[in-house]
């Protein structure tokens, strides 16, 4: 049984006394360790991936200088204000001229109109250069996805490719502004507000500086308390994400064993950990905000109390001690804005590591040079003494040989786990031999362009998957471009006209998430109208018909009738009575063919096949006397 979970108050206190939040050189420890942990899994190192990054720059070159020139200039004519206030005080308002004032003034408002839009066309010029590039690693993020291993997939998971494709991507585009581009301009920012200040008097400069350093120095120290606090919390939630999609795509089985009530409780505890958390966070991020603006204000208080002394003594100016007082908050906003973008750099990075990650895997299968192109076959496919291990070591075909001839079909039967599934993939090179060759018309399938080889299949699965939209474009995902009547003759060769038609809308249904309104039965046939219209040369059925209730069967077995007569077919099946009629049965068992002859052959030779046929009759037979029995002994009862 899973454990109740601890209540939430419990979890936090355990959670505040094991990451030791307020003991600070512990904290920095275990990040290091936890960095540690993810330089293992990934390998290379941040210079490599920096450089990959700023290469990915190199043909947006041009903009990213124009925009650092613009923000220069921005800077530049921001610390025209503050001196304007000393230039006003000291010399322009003594003379009392009102010409003087007014071009005075009016300069002043050419140079603020100037600065906003020097602003606008900086932070225009970067959403460009963000949107171009994001959106260019986006299309070649799914365009890798699309060439990678089904086993990849499925390791990342639906959820891990969404946030790869969408936050990675982001946070990677953002990496240039926090890593680059703030900080620079933040520098220059703090360079010119030093400069101006040393001009006016170095020892006010000082006391600025000496605040300044504190101020530096409670961030860092409170950024590096915080960033555990923020790496759980951002774990917390992801937890929470998972837990969700897995409660809701499980939802019948927990109202099946009626765990609504456990559920509930567990999302509470959850939810009310992470708002403890974020608002432990929130308390600290306040307080700091709080002591940097204490720390600003003393500054402000002692330029005023030295800066007035000065003035007292009479070797500093009114305009002076106002331009001191405006470059302060020059000194302590580019300290802020510093130290928040490498908090967010680290985040940033992490995702620029992902997102090269998944575009460095291997794609899985890649069209040879001078591969060519095949519109149909002739003679059949040929498997000449394959062998096929999966990448984890699972031995799944053994020196596998047969021939299919065109417009035969097979049957591949065995016990599960033998490696049926395994041999139609290969068919369909969703996977490539590790020994051995298969190949069409005496042509290895690896000579051949994959999209052309794929195009001549059609493959239906056990389990069916219809997309969110309604009959005729689950159907028509087979072929786009088929017509009307095509799409009637698929759907009446797979036994699905008939209640489609009953449906009100035809075939214009909407069938819901995964065509939740339709039965087993209704699916499966629907998969197969979408295979047929494909027209394919060569059909794959992989349990297709396991699913099925008996009078399903029946229609289905009809349908297959007809398609099977002039295509070539290979079926997997369960139930034997299902591929009496196939030209061939191949025994599989453990990767290795047992035995391959047709339906009488194979009796003939009282083998596996002898054994399973006989084994799947005694139980039907059984299930039939005990149907007799049941009716016989309801019709005794009526009689009485
Ligand atoms: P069948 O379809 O006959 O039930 P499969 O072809 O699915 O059998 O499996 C054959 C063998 O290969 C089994 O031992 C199974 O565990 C293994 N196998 C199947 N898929 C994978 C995979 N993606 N990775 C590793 N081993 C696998
Ligand atoms: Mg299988």
């Amino acid at each position: 049984m899973v454990p109740p979970k601890q209540n939430s108050r419990r979890r936090y206190y355990d959670f505040i006394k094991a990451k030791g939040i307020l003991k600070f050189k512990k904290n920095l420890e275990e990040e290091k360790k936890d960095s540690a942990k993810d330089e293992n899994a990934v390998r290379k190192n941040a210079g490599y991936y920096l450089w990959r990054y700023i290469s990915e720059f190199r043909e947006h070159r041009s903009k990213i200088i124009l925009i650092i020139l613009l923000g220069l200039f921005n800077s530049l004519l921001g610390a025209l204000f503050p001196w304007t206030s000393k230039v006003m005080i000291d010399y322009i308002l003594p003379q009392k001229n009102i010409v003087l004032l007014s071009s005075a003034c009016l300069a002043l408002l050419v140079s603020a109109a100037m600065q906003r839009l020097l602003t606008f066309s900086k932070d225009y010029y970067s959403q460009i250069l963000l949107g171009r590039f994001v959106l260019g690693l986006k299309q070649r993020q799914m365009e890798h996805l699309n060439t990678l291993p089904l086993v990849e997939l499925q390791k990342m998971k639906i959820g891990g490719i969404i946030s790869r494709l969408q936050d990675d991507s982001e946070g990677s585009g953002n990496l240039l502004f926090n890593g680059l581009l703030t900080p620079f301009n933040a520098l220059i920012m703090f360079l010119i507000a030093i400069i101006s200040l040393l001009v006016v008097n170095w020892k006010v400069m000082l006391i600025c500086f000496i605040f300044c350093m504190i101020m530096f120095g409670i961030t860092y120290f409170v950024f590096n308390i915080m960033r555990p606090f923020q790496r759980s919390l951002r774990q917390d939630r992801a937890l929470i994400n998972a837990g969700l999609a897995e409660t809701f795509g499980g939802i019948q089985v927990i109202r099946s064993f009626r765990r609504e009530n456990t559920i509930r409780k567990d999302y509470g505890t959850d939810i009310n950990l992470l708002w403890r958390k974020s608002l432990y966070s929130f308390v600290i991020g306040s307080s700091v905000h709080i002591g940097a603006w204490t720390v600003f204000s003393i500054t402000e208080i002692s330029i005023w109390l030295v800066g007035g002394y000065f003035f007292i003594n009479g070797t500093l100016s009114v305009g002076s001690i106002v331009v001191f007082i405006s470059f302060t908050q020059w000194l302590f906003q580019p300290i802020f804005q510093i130290m928040f973008s490498f908090s967010e750099m680290q985040k940033s990075m992490a995702c620029v590591e992902r997102t090269f990650d998944l575009l460095d895997m291997k794609p899985d299968i890649v069209d040879k040079e001078n591969t060519s192109n095949i519109v149909s076959f002739n003679e059949g496919i040929k498997f000449d003494n394959v062998d096929f291990v999966y990448p984890d070591g699972t031995k799944a075909l053994d020196n596998v040989n047969f021939f299919i001839p065109k417009g035969k079909v097979m049957a591949l039967v065995g016990p599960s786990g033998g490696g049926k599934t395994t041999l139609s993939n290969i068919v369909l090179r969703f996977y490539d031999v590790s020994s051995g060759s298969v190949s069409v018309d005496g042509t290895d399938i690896r000579n051949l362009s994959l999209s052309c080889y794929r195009s001549l299949m059609s493959l239906v699965l056990q389990d069916v998957f219809l997309f969110d939209g309604t009959i005729r474009e689950n159907i028509l995902f087979g072929n786009r471009n088929a017509s009307e009547k095509e799409l009637l003759h698929a759907a009446e060769v797979a036994h699905c006209h008939e209640f489609i038609d009953k449906l009100k809308d035809k075939y214009d249904t909407v069938i819901g998430e995964r065509g939740v309104k339709l039965s087993g039965g209704q699916k499966q046939r629907i998969a197969l109208a979408r295979a047929l219209i494909a027209n394919p040369q060569l059909l794959i059925l992989d349990e297709a018909t396991s699913n099925l209730d008996s009078e399903s069967e029946g229609l289905i077995q009809d349908a297959l009738k007809k398609i099977f007569r002039d295509r070539t077919t290979i079926v997997i099946a369960h139930r034997l009575s299902t591929i009496i009629d196939a030209d061939s049965i191949v025994v599989i068992d453990k990767g290795r063919i047992l035995e391959q002859g047709s339906h009488f052959e194979l009796l003939e030779k009282k083998g596996k096949y002898f054994d399973m046929y006989n084994k799947q009759m005694e139980k039907s037979k059984s299930i039939q006397n005990l149907w007799n029995a049941e009716s016989a002994a309801q019709e005794e009862e009526e009689e009485k």
